[in-house]
């Protein structure tokens, strides 16, 4: 099977900060099943034209906005765009999406107050992916995928 990952997931250092992030769980997890399925590493932040590192941004209402006050709505909706168009190219059904993020986070993000307050709601990469049907889950949630993987020819 074809695996959409954040990139930052990965190891690659693409965060806003410069850093990428560890995830002992998600390490193990790679191990197990790096063999058999195909991990497709995205970060539309960075596919979408921002830099490494770069201001942090926050989804408010339709938009995307740094914490600086810049739109940057137009960086993260192209880069939506090459998610879902790599997504179809690899026939791509699940995606492992970094959790809270403006653009990977699926089901829980932030305010867009800039307070670390959390919200219901999907970044807009994960939005984009879902409306296609790709099934998106966050590294937190590695269990829901493990029997499908488990099972998969
Ligand atoms: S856009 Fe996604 S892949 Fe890129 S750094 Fe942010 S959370 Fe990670």
């Amino acid at each position: 099977m074809n695996i959409l990952i954040s990139r930052c997931l990965l190891g690659f250092p693409c965060r806003y900060d410069g850093k990428s992030t560890d995830n002992e769980r998600l390490d193990l997890f790679m191990a197990k099943y790096k063999e058999k399925h195909n991990f497709i590493g995205v970060c539309p932040e960075v596919e979408g034209g921002l830099p490494i590192p770069r201001a942090k941004s926050e989804r408010v209402g339709d938009k995307v906005m740094s914490e600086y006050g810049e739109d940057n709505t137009e960086a993260f909706e192209a880069g939506a765009n090459i998610a879902v168009k790599k997504a179809i190219k690899y026939n791509a059904q699940v995606a492992i999406l970094k959790s809270k993020s403006p653009s990977c986070g699926t089901g829980i993000i932030y305010d867009g107050t800039f307070t670390s307050k959390l919200i219901p709601g999907n970044g807009v990469t994960s939005q984009k992916l879902s409306d296609i049907g790709v099934y998106v889950i966050t590294e937190e949630d590695l269990d829901k995928i493990e029997y499908l993987l488990d099972n998969e020819d």
